[in-house]
């Protein structure tokens, strides 16, 4: 975040990576996206978890 102004600069590198339950096999992976589908079973009954 920009001290003077307060604005959010994002780069590439300031990516949000979401990481993400799928509810039908229990499958946990990451992505950016704010949907996604499970990679493993591919159901979309994915729920998003915090990453600590
Ligand atoms: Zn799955």
């Amino acid at each position: 975040m920009c001290n003077t102004c307060g604005c959010l600069n994002y780069t590439m590198d300031d990516l949000v990576w979401y990481r993400y339950r799928c509810s039908n096999c229990g499958h946990v992976y990451k992505s950016t996206g704010q949907r996604s589908v499970c990679p493993h079973c591919r159901s979309d009954d994915v729920k998003k978890v915090r990453s600590t």
